[in-house]
């Protein structure tokens, strides 16, 4: 996302604010002065430490995670996947609300105990009084973001709470598809009610969740359905390779003829390189058409196995920010693979539903 500033890294995760943030705070200046904007700079850090607690239990599992972005309807943390396993699903949701629940019951014992914080106060804190009850909120504020995040709607955390509960005793697209409906009724039920009330935030929020909840759906029929098929299934047997000394012009011609955009760079029969059509492009901007492929081929890009599965591959894809890889085994070329071919087996499946 350009539209976010990097803040400072943490446990190697990046967190970033998204650039829409910024009219929160700006928001309540206007509406409730400077206690009102400090509570923002609160609610920004127990978002920050919610996402920091679904990050670390997600590591433990080994997946990674990127970065953190907050936006001001709350924080998303982007792992290069979502665990399969129910179970693993179910423990990293449910570790953000968790969090800001145990942080609630500490904050409102200590306070509840302090001699300086009146119960009057705690109990009933009222925004932009006094830094007391400034103060006084923080428990309550964190209490509202579990509940909100436990909503059983995507992509609300509760949304994959519902959904791998479901997972441990129905299939997993089924468990999606219901949670994904309950995700829409509440959608629905929330754009009723910010009608019904004149309130902007819950329409918006409504159609926010109404969408989040079908890309969810539409995700994971993508991923089971891919699940089934091998790189061999789809490898077409007609390709072109290169080799090191083929000029730039020359690539570009063989675009036109055979219609394919990358190409394998191949060197006594085994696989030294390739190179894709955004390489090819921005070489031949950047270079001019003399350039020779050794120069602008890849290497750092792996080749996948005919017997890997489309989904594995669709992941190395979108991890290495690529749309095409080769297909190898150890140096022998098998051919390549594009996300176009990826989705044109997707496209072909989806009718059957
Ligand atoms: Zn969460």
């Amino acid at each position: 996302m350009k539209s976010s500033i990097k803040l400072f890294n943490i446990f190697g995760i990046s967190v970033k604010i998204h650039l829409t943030f910024f009219l929160l705070p700006l928001f309540f200046l206007v509406m409730g002065g400077i206690k009102s904007m400090v509570l923002v700079l609160i609610v920004f850090i127990c978002v920050t430490m919610h996402e920091l607690t679904h990050s670390l239990v997600a590591m433990s599992f080994g997946i990674k995670v990127k970065d953190i972005t907050l936006l001001p309807i709350g924080g998303v943390a982007s792992m290069n996947k979502m665990p399969d396993n129910p179970k693993q699903e179910f423990l990293i949701s449910i570790a953000g609300p968790l969090f800001n629940i145990v942080l609630a019951a500490v904050l409102i014992f200590v306070f509840y105990y302090a001699p300086w914080m009146p119960e009057s106060i705690l109990f009933r804190p009222t925004l932009g009084n006094t830094w007391l009850h400034t103060i006084a909120l923080v428990p309550w504020i964190n209490i509202t973001l579990a509940i909100f995040n436990l909503l059983p709607a995507f992509p609300m955390d509760g949304g994959r709470v519902l959904r791998s509960l479901l997972a441990t005793k129905i299939d997993y697209r089924k468990a999606t598809r219901i949670a994904v409906n309950i995700g829409h009724i509440f959608a629905i039920v929330f754009g009723y009610l910010g009608f019904a009330h004149d309130n902007p935030l819950l329409i918006f929020i409504a159609i926010f969740v109404y969408m989040a909840a079908s890309a969810e759906e539409s995700h994971v029929n993508i991923k089971e359905t891919l699940k089934d098929f091998l790189v061999k299934d789809i490898l077409n047997p007609q390709y072109t390779t290169l080799n090191k000394e083929t000029p730039l012009s020359k690539v570009f011609e063989l675009v036109f003829h055979t219609h394919q955009e990358d190409f394998p760079v191949v060197e006594g029969g085994l696989l030294v390189g390739f190179v894709t059509r955004q390489d090819i492009i921005r070489s031949l901007h950047a270079t001019g058409p003399n350039e020779t492929i050794e120069n602008i081929m890849r290497k750092d890009l792996p080749a996948v196995s005919p017997e890997d599965k489309l989904v594995i591959v669709q992941r190395i894809m979108e991890e290495k920010g690529t749309r095409a890889l080769p297909v190898a085994k150890g140096s022998l070329i098998y051919g390549i693979i594009t996300l176009e071919d990826i989705g044109r087996v997707y496209s072909l499946l989806a009718h059957r539903h």
